[in-house]
């Protein structure tokens, strides 16, 4: 059984070519290994979406036939859609959670969230958080709700999360700038809604260990990057892996897999700082359970995987990857035939490359 090509990928800005099955991008280990039964950890799966029914931005965009087939499956008894909040709260205090937990989150404050996706997601019961750049909403643009429209939301149970001010890439300014960030949209989110949000999204999903450290340092209690992937209480919660959804990568086939995943439960992944220091990366990671047939797909770069004894894998890329973001997605067989999945989202400034 593979991994079909189109799960491999996790975003629009993942080129199709980059994604094939057999592509020489991908690197893959049979280590046989006990299969992995671990149904006592406690794991969820949170969603991200961005514009409904703007079919002009495609990459940002789901349909709302897309939307309406998401919904549909979530209804499904096999599923527990929760609040992200109480799923977080959850895995940091250990508590359990039932089997397939899934959250729904909604990065920007684009305007059809309000008029469009949301009115079917309250339809169906399902509760949503929404990821706000404090500046979005003070702008002004149509394209975005308007304070008065997020306070309707939150009345009606909508949750909100930080976002930053600007919308800034975090990882490429100043920390002085980021910590600024923060305390602009915390003093903004308190004037207009009277509180001041406890989970955080960075914009792009672009971070590094001093943005971390700054996040957790302005009070929120978990933050989510871009990557895909499930997550449990191994998981770094102030990068916690959300799986995007867009027209590109919204099929009713991926989501169900993505749904359906489980997370692969590593430790001492590197690089431990999430932008680059060097390119290429020596990405690796080690395994905290038995793990068959691990394969990685970077997005940018091909790729050879080796096996260290049981549990460390080491990937290494033939040359320097694209400044800019850079993706891997490493996979393995799960239970139940579900799927083990860990992604990873590095920002990659321009001119580290090695030299040689
Ligand atoms: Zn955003």
């Amino acid at each position: 059984m593979a991994v079909p090509a189109w799960a491999q990928s996790d975003t629009a800005t993942q080129k199709a070519a980059d994604v094939s099955a057999n592509s020489g991008g991908s690197a893959s280990s049979d280590v046989q290994a006990k299969p992995s039964a671990s149904k006592d950890d406690s794991s969820a799966v949170v969603f991200m979406y961005h514009r409904f029914g703007e079919s002009d931005y495609p990459s940002t965009n789901i349909t709302l036939d897309q939307l309406s087939a998401h919904i549909a499956e979530l209804e499904k008894p096999k599923y527990h859609v929760m609040d992200v909040a109480d799923i977080v709260a959850a895995i940091a205090d250990g508590k359990a959670l039932p089997d397939r937990a899934i959250g729904i989150t909604v990065d920007d404050a684009y305007r059809s969230f309000y008029s469009q996706a949301w009115p079917m997601f309250k339809k169906a019961g399902l509760p949503v958080t929404v990821f706000v750049s404090t500046s979005q909403l003070d702008d002004g643009y149509e394209s975005y709700m308007t304070w008065d429209m997020v306070r309707d939301l939150v009345k009606q149970g909508v949750k909100i999360g930080g976002h930053s001010d600007s919308h800034a890439h975090l990882s490429s300014i100043p920390i002085a700038d980021v910590k600024a960030e923060l305390a602009k949209s915390a003093q903004r989110f308190k004037q207009e809604l009277g509180f001041v949000p406890e989970l955080f999204a960075y914009p792009y999903g672009e971070a590094s260990s001093d943005v971390q450290q700054a996040v957790r340092d302005a009070g929120y209690k978990a933050a989510f990057g871009q990557q895909s992937g499930g997550f449990d209480k191994t998981a770094d919660m102030f990068y916690l892996p959300r799986f995007a959804l867009n027209e590109h990568y919204g099929s009713l086939d991926r989501f169900e897999l993505a749904a359906n995943s489980l997370p692969l439960d590593v430790s001492d992944v590197t690089p431990a700082d999430y932008t680059l220091q060097r390119n290429p990366p020596a990405f690796g990671f080690t395994l905290l359970q038995p793990a068959r047939d691990v394969q990685c797909y970077p997005s940018d770069g091909t790729a050879t995987l080796s096996r260290l004894g049981e549990e460390r894998v080491e990937v290494r890329l033939d040359g320097p990857v694209s400044p800019g973001r850079w993706r891997i997605n490493c996979t393995a067989a799960g239970p139940d035939g579900r799927w083990r999945w860990l992604g990873m989202l590095y920002t990659v400034p321009k001119g580290i490359e090695n030299p040689g």
